[in-house]
């Protein structure tokens, strides 16, 4: 008898920090102001006896929260229910000082609905189970020795987003998550930051053997706050529990938390099950009544949603998949790139290097500085510009990254930048020749390769003209310039 092959199965639950001014139940500030982050806020500056769970306080349902949670369910076609619960679910932690979470259980505020993963050409549904409202728990931070507490974020709301098992692939996964951030982050409802966990996910994934429909027993992977780390994480997950049972074992229902740096699991608890957190309906909350002028009010408001953004960039400016999907994962993205290529009559033509430019260039600047586009000093003028003479062969590519450079931290203008560093593209072939000599002279060895049919020396030689010339020599031309020394022929003619 053959070993047995299994498939995966994967279920996603995904917190996600709503954009309230103030927590869920209270007034404290639920977020830092504009511009500052989290860890500049002094830890348990913003608390007040509701959120700190003082006896007799009492919650006040922060209208705000239902809204962006009714807006999540529309988006993704959810039913909203006109009635829901809210739940006490009681444990003991540090961080919760009132001794339990103030959550939805029996009812949700949205439920079923479901949301398209694409992945090669294929369109599948992945089913919701419900979206609920609920508040997060503070943080304990372990240093010198000794554990604190910080309760700035008890009582921030979020939502929880269930997803079925319907998930078979880690990369599947993957896709799943970033277009659930995709489409929370457009509808405004997160700023979806993972770094600090404004949107994080727990990874629930079985095995069971190929074909057959029978749930395996599940683990849980706790938290894990990047989409590459949560493919990692399964990956290993799906491993570890084949051998599990191929040894003739039993996976054990558990939640196991992920090491990046180890790249592996580690149990954390065995899985509690509901009748230990004693959930029953908190007596201080009324039941949540929505209107249905409230659902009305989100339908008839709902953005464009990033599906819809993907397919119109596919169908008017010709992008690929993968650059389309880029150009919309993130707002900022998608109205820089749109500003931009309004500023052009022929969309079609520039719709790709603008694109690459940014995916390529900006994005690694956002990265470097830490700041995201439209934080930055650089424009959609600029980068239309830069476009505009780059396409029209007045700007070669390395002096367009250096003009982006310069202008992401300074914003100076696209042309006092040219003029200043002496940045036009070099388009005459008597200025490059003596250029080409030299470089030639000094790299005869590299010749010799050339000769012999290597063509990736060409690129070598190309780079040492473009070095030479400050990045402003035309590469087309100096390729040819090459060819015509050294009485190569050029790839038309041979
Ligand atoms: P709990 O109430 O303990 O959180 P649920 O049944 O509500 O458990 O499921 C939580 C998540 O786990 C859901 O996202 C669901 O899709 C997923 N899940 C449930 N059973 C399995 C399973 N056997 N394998 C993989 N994922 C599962
Ligand atoms: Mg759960
Ligand atoms: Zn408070």
């Amino acid at each position: 008898m053959t070993a047995p092959s299994f498939e995966a199965v994967i279920g996603l639950e995904v917190h996600c920090q709503l954009s309230t001014a103030t927590k869920i139940f209270c007034s404290c500030p639920a977020r830092p102001p504009e511009g500052v982050s989290v860890s500049e806020i002094p830890a348990n500056r913003n608390i007040c006896e509701v959120c700190c769970g003082h006896p007799g306080a009492l919650p006040v349902m922060n209208s705000e929260a239902v809204k962006l949670a009714i807006r999540a369910g529309v988006a993704v076609g959810s039913t909203i229910r006109h009635k829901s619960l809210f739940s006490r679910k009681n444990y003991f932690y540090p961080d919760l000082p009132k001794g339990y979470q103030i959550s939805q259980y029996e009812t949700a505020i949205c439920e079923g609905g479901g949301i398209y993963v694409e992945s090669k050409g294929q369109r599948k549904l992945i089913r919701l189970r419900r979206i609920h409202l609920e508040e997060d728990a503070g943080k304990s931070v372990h240093e010198f020795g000794v554990t604190l507490v910080n309760l700035n974020r008890a009582g921030v709301p979020l939502v929880e987003i269930v997803g079925e098992p319907d998930l078979s692939s880690p990369e599947e996964a993957g896709d799943y998550l970033r277009e659930l951030h995709a489409i929370v982050t457009c509808l405004g409802i997160t700023d979806g930051n993972m770094q600090e966990g404004n949107f994080r996910c727990d990874a629930n994934v079985s095995i069971r053997p190929a074909g057959t429909t029978e749930l395996g027993t599940r683990v849980e992977i706790k938290n894990v706050n990047s989409f590459r780390f949560v493919e990692k994480a399964l990956e290993f997950e799906i491993q570890r529990q084949i051998a599990v049972v191929s040894s003739g074992k039993q996976v054990v229902q558990e939640t196991r938390l992920y090491d990046p740096q180890k790249d592996q699991t580690f149990p954390m608890r065995t899985k509690e099950e509901a009748e230990d957190y004693r959930y029953f309906p908190d007596p201080d909350l009324m039941p949540l009544i929505v209107a249905q002028e409230w659902i009305e009010f989100e339908k008839s408001h709902l953005p464009e949603l990033p599906a819809q953004k993907r397919a119109r960039y596919l169908r008017d400016f010709a992008l690929s998949d993968q650059d389309a999907r880029y150009m919309t994962a993130q707002n900022a993205v998608s109205q820089f790139f749109e500003n931009v290529i309004s500023q052009f009559s022929e969309p079609a033509r520039v719709a790709k290097m603008i694109s690459n430019l940014i995916s390529g260039e900006i994005s690694r600047l956002s990265n470097e500085s830490s700041k995201a586009i439209h934080e930055s000093q650089l424009t959609p003028k600029h980068l239309a510009q830069v476009v505009e003479l780059l396409s029209r062969g007045k700007l070669s590519s390395t002096a367009a990254k250096k003009v982006l450079n310069l202008a992401w931290t300074s914003g100076e203008a696209v042309d006092s930048i040219i003029q200043r560093e002496g940045l036009t593209q070099e388009n005459d072939a008597s200025a490059l020749e003596p250029l080409v000599a030299e470089i030639l002279a000094q790299n005869t060895a590299a010749i010799e390769e050339l000769r012999s049919g290597k063509e990736k020396v060409m690129g070598f030689l190309v780079g040492q003209v473009m070095r030479r010339s400050s990045g402003r020599g035309n590469p087309a031309i100096i390729q040819d310039l090459i060819r015509k020394q050294l009485g190569v022929k050029t790839k038309l003619e041979s």
